[in-house]
């Protein structure tokens, strides 16, 4: 599965959220922006900024 920061578009990695579902939190590593995942296709996840990082 990928994720597309909407923010810095770089790659999210996932693999500290093993069990990621809709609705779940992640955090961009590479510009520390919060983001709720909205959507997940069969290889790709859609989410949306909740928190602008620092
Ligand atoms: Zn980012």
């Amino acid at each position: 599965m990928h994720l597309t920061c909407p923010e810095c578009k770089n790659e999210v990695s996932l693999l500290s959220y093993p069990t990621l579902k809709t609705e779940d939190v992640v955090e961009c590593g590479m510009c520390g922006i919060t983001l709720q995942v909205t959507d997940m296709d069969d290889d790709k996840i859609s989410a949306e900024i909740v928190d602008e990082g620092k």
